[in-house]
C-alpha cells in the first residue's frame, strides 16, 4: 500500500505552494466527505507509491470549523504514515501552536519551517538543531516558493513514514496536570488506541465531548476522570481547556526565546513598520481608496486603454473584418454566412476579446497587492469597518477572489462558520465588479464619458457601498439575526513576489475569460446576431433589411419600458441587459453586433458615437449602475444556488440583487434628469421615496424578535 504523508498547517503557511512543488501536476482534488471543504490528493513527485494528502489550512485540532474537524478526523482515525508539519516561520508562534498539538498525536512528525528566504533577509536566525531537540523532531529549513529545501524535507517524511517511529512528545505540562492526564491514561487503560494515549488524555482533560463520544466512555468513567480534572482547576484556579492553552503559549514563548534569534531586538519588523502605517486607524482607508483607485485607473483609463483601443479599433475594426470578409466574399461565401461570421462572430467576440489588455494589467495587479501580503491587511482593516455593518471581515476574501470572478468568490464564503454571515457574502459579493463587468465598465467610461478618469474607480466603490449598504438593510431583516463571529486571521510578513507568480495568475485569470469568449460568448453573439438579422417582413419569416424589424427587437420593445424609468428603454440596452445574464460580457458583445453591423470601415469609434446617441449621460451611468448590481449571470446564480443549498435562499438572492440595482439605477437617472432640467413629478417622487425608504430602513430600531 502507498505511503501516506499528510501536509499540516496553519492557512497563509505556504501550504499551497508547498503540495504544489511536492506534487507538481499529479493532484486529485474532491471534497472530504459530508463536507464543501476541498481535499487535495497527489503522487510525491519521483515517487510512485507515496501520497501527498494536503489537509485544510488550521490553527489548532480543536473541532470548531469544518476544517479542523476534517483536519483532525484524518488525523486520528486514518492515521498517516506521516506528518509532513509545515510552519511559517516569521510567524513561528502562531504556527507553533499546531504543532505542539500535532506532536501528541504519536504520528512520526517532520516540520518544514517555511518563508526561510523572509527570515533570513529580516536577518533573522532559526537554530534548527537546537528547534529539533526541543520540540522531538526533525526540523527542515525550506523555502516552498523558491523550491530550496523542500526535497529534502519530503525525503524526511518519507524516511520517517517508512520507519514507522514516531518520537516521543518533548512537551510536559505542569505537574498538577501531568498528573491528572496520568491518572486518566491510567484510568482508560484499555480504551485508549495504543500510541495515542498521550493525545486523548489531553483532549479528555480539555472534556472534548466528541473523544468522549468516540470512546463510547460510561457516565461512571467520566465521573471518574472529572475528579481529576476539576481538583487540577481548582488548583490552578482556571478551566481546563484555558489551562492546556495557556501552557502550550508558555512552552511555545520559551522554546521561541531559545531558538530564534531576531536581528532588531525590539522585534519590531519592517512588516511591523509598513503596517504600523497601513493599517493605522486613520490612514488606512484612504491608503485603500487610493491603491484601488490607480489599479483601476491605470488598468482601465491608461495603459491598459492605449491597448484596448489598438485591439478594438484597429485589430477588431480595421484589420480582422475586412481582411476575413474579403477572404470569405472571394472564395464564394453566402453572404449571409459573411454576416454572420464578421458582425455575429467577430463583431460580438471581437468586442470581448478587445479588452483582455486591460483585464491583464487589472489581473497583474490584483495578483501583485494579493501576492506582496496587502491584501490579507485589506482584510484585516475591512473588518473593522465591515463589522459596523453587519458584515464579517471574511466577507471581504470572496469579495476579492470575485474580482476575476463571482463564481470562485462565491464559493469561497465556505470558509466563513456563521451562517449567518456566510448567506450574506453569497448575496452581496457579486456586487464587487467582476472581470466580465470590466469590459461594460470600460466601455460606458469610453463612449459615454470620454474616457473620464473617475468612472472606471467609481464603479467599483459602487460596488463596495452597494455591498456595505446591503449588510445594513439585510441585518435588519428577521432572517440575518444571529451572533458576530470572532474574525482570526493572521498577517503574514510582506514580501517581493516573484514576477513569475505574478504572470502565472494574471495569465489564469485572464485565459479563463478568453476561454469563455471562444464557447458561450461565440454562441450568445450567434443566436443575437440571428435574432436581430432575421424577423417577419410582409407576413414571411426571413432575413430584415433593418434591424428595427427583428425578432429581438420586437422582444426588446416589449420589455423596454421595465428600463425606461432608469434612462434606457431602448429595445438594444434592454436586450445587451438581458443577454448580460448568460455572461456579464455579452452586454458589451451585444452592442458590438447590434452596433457594429453591416459597416466595413466601421472601428469603435463609430460604435462609440452610436452609444451616445443612445443614451444620456446619467442614462448611461445608470445602466451600467444596473448592470453591476443586478442578478449576476447564471453560472454566478448556480453558485449562489450550491451555496444556499435551497431555492428559496436562491430567489431571494437574485430577487434582491435586482430590486437593488433598480432602486440603484432609478435614483441615479432621475436626479440626473432632475439636474438637467427634463425631471418629471412621478420619476423625481419615486427617487425620493427610494432615497426616504433606504434612510428609514438605516434609522429604524431592529425590531426585538
Ligand atoms: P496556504 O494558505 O498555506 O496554502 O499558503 P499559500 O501557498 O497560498 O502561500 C501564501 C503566500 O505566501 C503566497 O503569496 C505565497 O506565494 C507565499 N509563500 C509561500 N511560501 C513562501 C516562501 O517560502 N517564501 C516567501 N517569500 N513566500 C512564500
Amino acid at each position: 500500500m502507498a505511503l501516506k504523508i499528510a501536509l499540516a498547517g496553519n492557512p497563509n503557511s505556504g501550504k499551497t505552494t508547498l503540495f504544489n512543488a511536492l506534487t507538481g501536476s499529479n493532484q486529485f482534488v474532491g471534497n472530504w466527505p459530508g463536507v464543501t471543504v476541498e481535499k487535495k490528493e497527489g503522487a510525491l513527485r519521483g515517487e510512485t507509491d507515496v501520497v501527498v494528502v494536503d489537509l485544510p489550512g488550521i490553527y489548532s485540532l480543536s473541532p470548531y470549523t469544518a476544517e479542523e474537524v476534517v483536519a483532525r478526523q484524518f488525523l486520528v482515525n486514518e492515521r498517516p504514515d506521516a506528518i509532513l508539519n509545515i510552519v511559517d516561520g516569521t510567524n513561528l508562534e502562531r504556527n507553533l501552536y499546531l504543532t505542539t498539538q500535532l506532536a501528541e498525536l504519536g504520528i512520526p512528525i517532520v516540520i518544514a519551517v517555511n518563508m526561510m528566504d523572509v527570515v533570513t533577509k529580516q536577518g533573522d536566525v532559526i537554530h534548527i538543531h537546537r528547534l529539533s531537540k526541543e520540540l522531538g523532531c526533525e526540523v527542515i529549513e525550506i523555502s516552498a516558493l523558491k523550491g530550496t529545501g523542500v526535497a529534502e524535507a519530503a525525503a524526511a517524511a518519507v524516511g520517517k513514514a517508512k520507519m514507522r517511529m514516531p518520537e516521543s512528545h518533548r512537551h510536559h505540562f505542569c505537574g498538577s496536570v501531568e498528573h491528572a492526564l496520568a491518572h486518566i491514561e491510567e484510568a482508560l487503560h484499555h480504551s485508549l488506541p495504543a500510541g495515542q494515549e498521550r493525545w486523548y488524555s489531553v483532549k479528555l482533560f480539555e472534556r472534548d465531548s466528541r473523544v468522549q463520544e468516540y470512546l463510547g466512555l460510561s457516565p461512571e468513567t467520566i465521573a471518574h476522570i472529572e475528579e481529576d480534572i476539576a481538583s487540577c482547576e481548582r488548583e490552578l484556579d482556571d478551566d481546563a481547556e484555558s489551562i492546556i492553552t495557556n501552557e502550550r503559549y508558555n512552552y511555545i514563548t520559551d522554546v521561541i526565546r531559545r531558538c530564534y534569534t531576531r536581528k532588531n531586538a525590539s522585534g519590531v519588523t519592517i512588516s511591523d513598520k509598513i503596517d504600523a502605517i497601513v493599517t493605522n486607524r486613520w490612514l488606512a482607508l484612504p491608503i485603500f481608496a487610493a491603491v484601488m483607485f490607480l489599479t483601476y485607473y491605470i488598468s482601465v483609463t491608461t495603459i491598459g486603454t492605449w491597448a484596448t483601443d489598438w485591439a478594438n479599433d484597429v485589430l477588431f475594426g480595421e484589420i480582422i473584418p475586412p481582411a476575413v470578409e474579403g477572404f470569405l466574399t472571394g472564395i464564394g461565401t453566402a453572404d449571409w454566412l459573411v454576416r454572420l461570421i464578421v458582425d455575429g462572430i467577430i463583431g460580438g467576440v471581437g468586442a470581448v476579446l478587445g479588452f483582455v489588455p486591460q483585464l491583464l494589467v487589472l489581473f497583474f495587479f490584483l495578483a501583485f497587492l494579493e501576492a506582496c501580503g496587502y491584501m490579507a491587511r485589506i482584510a484585516f482593516i475591512m473588518d473593522r469597518i465591515f463589522r459596523k455593518f453587519g458584515l464579517s471581515g471574511k466577507s471581504f476574501i470572496p469579495m476579492l477572489i470575485g474580482t476575476g470572478c463571482s463564481v470562485p468568490g462565491i464559493m469561497a464564503s465556505r470558509t466563513i462558520e456563521s451562517e449567518r454571515d456566510r448567506r450574506m457574502t453569497v448575496i452581496t459579493t457579486s456586487f464587487v465588479p467582476c472581470s466580465a463587468k470590466l469590459p461594460v465598465i470600460a466601455l460606458i467610461a469610453g463612449a459615454l464619458f470620454g474616457g473620464a478618469w473617475w468612472v472606471a474607480p467609481s464603479a467599483y466603490f459602487v460596488g463596495i457601498m452597494a455591498v456595505l449598504c446591503s449588510g445594513l438593510i439585510l441585518k435588519k431583516l428577521k432572517m440575518f439575526r444571529g451572533e458576530d463571529a470572532a474574525f482570526v486571521m493572521e498577517l503574514p510578513a510582506y514580501h517581493m513576489p516573484t514576477v513569475r507568480n505574478l504572470l502565472r495568475s494574471m495569465w489564469e485569470r485572464s485565459w479563463s475569460f478568453i476561454k469563455k469568449a471562444g464557447t458561450v460568448i461565440l454562441l450568445s453573439s450567434m443566436v443575437i446576431w440571428f435574432l436581430s438579422n432575421f424577423g417577419f417582413v410582409g407576413g414571411r419569416f426571413g432575413m430584415v433589411e433593418d434591424m428595427s424589424g427583428s425578432i429581438l427587437a420586437s422582444f426588446g420593445s416589449m420589455i423596454a419600458w421595465i428600463f425606461r424609468p432608469l434612462g434606457f428603454g431602448n429595445w438594444e440596452a434592454s436586450v445587451a441587459t438581458l443577454t448580460g445574464l448568460v455572461a456579464k460580457e455579452n452586454v458589451v458583445g451585444t452592442f458590438g453586433v447590434l452596433l457594429g453591423a453591416g459597416e466595413v470601415s466601421e472601428h469603435g469609434a463609430e460604435v462609440w458615437e452610436l452609444l451616445r446617441q443612445m443614451f444620456t449621460a446619467h442614462g448611461a451611468y445608470a445602466f451600467l449602475v444596473f448592470n453591476l448590481l443586478c442578478a449576476p449571470c447564471f453560472a454566478a446564480i448556480g453558485a449562489i444556488r450550491r451555496e444556499m443549498q435551497s431555492g428559496k435562499w436562491t430567489l431571494f438572492a437574485v430577487g434582491y440583487q435586482t430590486v437593488l440595482a433598480y432602486a440603484a439605477a432609478l435614483v441615479v437617472n432621475q436626479l440626473g434628469e432632475l439636474f438637467t432640467g427634463h425631471g418629471s413629478v412621478i420619476g423625481t417622487f419615486a427617487a425620493l421615496l427610494i432615497i426616504a425608504g433606504f434612510i428609514y430602513t438605516l434609522v429604524r430600531k431592529e425590531r426585538t424578535a
